[in-house]
């Protein structure tokens, strides 16, 4: 799919580019063939000027052949030999270009392509010289001109099929640049709806089964199925809060989740949070210590900042095995607050916490589900942070804990 986009791309735009080089080039050749013949016209026209009586041909010498006729148009002049004799069939011709610019009153032009001589433009012109009535022709060479177009022509041809060819693969090539964070967004997509429907599967059938044992003890009552049904009422939860996640997820990437952003007293959300909080860690025997410096404010989504806070609160208390110690910190410098959330848990191994914020990552996957976890917390949290220009830190060590540095800046304004 993303490669019939590539071609189709590439196509249309190295068509546009080729078309407007295309017509570039056609107005490139007019113009050189207007000047070109503007300027030869010019010469010409001066060359007539320059006779001062039909039977005496000007003293400048220039590149031109002259014919001066009477009122009768018989030749009464010429430089250099007339290229066919009088009576010629060349003769003839001219004679009959004179006639008609003796008729019409009007100055005009030929192009005649002479044997031996080549391509020859022929001016008449109608003149009265000391009371004679007559007419000037000026014949002028226009090879030299005819191969420069030519020569225009075949390098624009050239030019076009050689940018057909460049443009081409220019053109695959950014295109294909261009096209890469669509193919991530694509892959990330597909990726998301198969981690989706493999973490819907797990729990589906976990109700499947509990469901299966029901139906097999048909007999008996709700009592004494209550452990099945709780299992039922256990999945279906956790289920609900991984369809609510992907939502989420879902609303974010398609840019649909607004920030409604205020300044909010930072210092009492993370109190707030922690005393919602409290009763967890007291009931997994888990030690909550905090600092909290007070009337720390901060620009910001409040919901947003409490549902960060709330992801690292339960991670430390999911990830913290009893008996352990979770600390909360929470200090204001000069433009930034940073809260600390560290742990006595699990930890990380090497390398892994470079992988917590991808969707669907789990260090420890069977420990992750056994404490309903799918992996999404961090991603959620990390893109709130990152929209209010946050950044993270975190420090952990397998078997001895983690702590999650979170940096805020105080002076953001959006
Ligand atoms: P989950 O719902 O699985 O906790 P998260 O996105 O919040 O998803 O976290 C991703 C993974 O990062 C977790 O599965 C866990 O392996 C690891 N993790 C997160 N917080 C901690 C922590 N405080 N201590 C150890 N591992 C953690």
């Amino acid at each position: 799919m993303i490669n019939k986009l590539r071609i189709k791309l590439t196509i249309y735009n190295t068509v546009i580019l080729i078309l407007f080089l295309f017509i570039f080039s056609i107005i490139i050749y007019i113009l050189m063939d207007k000047h070109v013949f503007n300027r030869l016209d010019k010469n010409l026209a001066s060359a007539a000027e320059r006779v001062e009586s039909l039977c005496e041909l000007p003293a400048v010498p220039i590149n031109c052949i002259y014919i001066l006729r009477d009122e009768h148009l018989d030749i009464t002049n010429y430089s250099l030999a007339p290229i066919t004799q009088s009576g010629s069939a060349f003769d003839k011709l001219t004679g009959s270009y004179a006639e008609k610019a003796l008729i019409t009153n009007s100055t005009f032009h030929v192009d005649l392509d002479v044997e031996n001589r080549g391509k020859i433009r022929i001016l008449s012109v109608p003149v009265e010289k000391n009371g004679q009535k007559g007419v000037v022709q000026v014949l002028i060479n226009i090879d030299r001109e005819i191969s420069f177009l030519a020569n225009l022509l075949t390098t624009l041809i050239a030019l076009n099929l050689f940018s057909i060819l460049m443009l081409g693969i220019i053109n695959w090539l950014l295109v294909g640049r261009s096209l890469i964070p669509v193919k991530e967004s694509w892959q990330q997509q597909k990726d998301f709806i198969a981690d989706a429907s493999h973490e819907l599967r797990t729990p589906l059938s976990v109700i499947q089964a509990n469901i299966d044992v029901l139906i097999s003890n048909k007999d008996s009552n709700i009592a004494d199925n209550m452990k099945w049904l709780n299992n039922i009422h256990s999945e279906t939860e956790l289920m609900s809060r991984l369809t609510n996640d992907l939502l989420f997820l879902a609303k974010k990437d398609a840019n649909q989740i607004e920030f409604q952003k205020a300044y909010f007293d930072l210092s009492k959300t993370v109190n707030d949070v922690l005393e919602e909080m409290r009763a967890s860690f007291v009931h997994k025997n888990i030690k909550l210590e905090q600092k909290i410096e007070n009337n720390i404010f901060f620009f910001g989504d409040e919901f947003r900042i409490r549902q960060l806070l709330l992801i690292h609160l339960d991670n430390a208390l999911k990830y913290t095995t009893s008996g352990g110690k979770v600390f909360v910190s929470l200090v204001g410098k000069e433009n930034e607050a940073l809260i600390k959330v560290k742990d006595t848990g699990i930890g990380l191994a090497d390398g892994e916490k470079e992988l917590i914020f991808n969707r669907f990552y789990r260090a420890d996957k069977a420990r992750s589900r056994e404490e309903g976890g799918f992996g999404l917390g961090l991603s959620i949290a990390g893109w709130i942070l990152q929209e209010h220009n946050g950044s993270i830190q975190v420090e952990t060590k397998l078997g001895e804990g983690s702590s999650f540095n979170i940096t805020l800046p105080l002076k953001y304004l959006n």
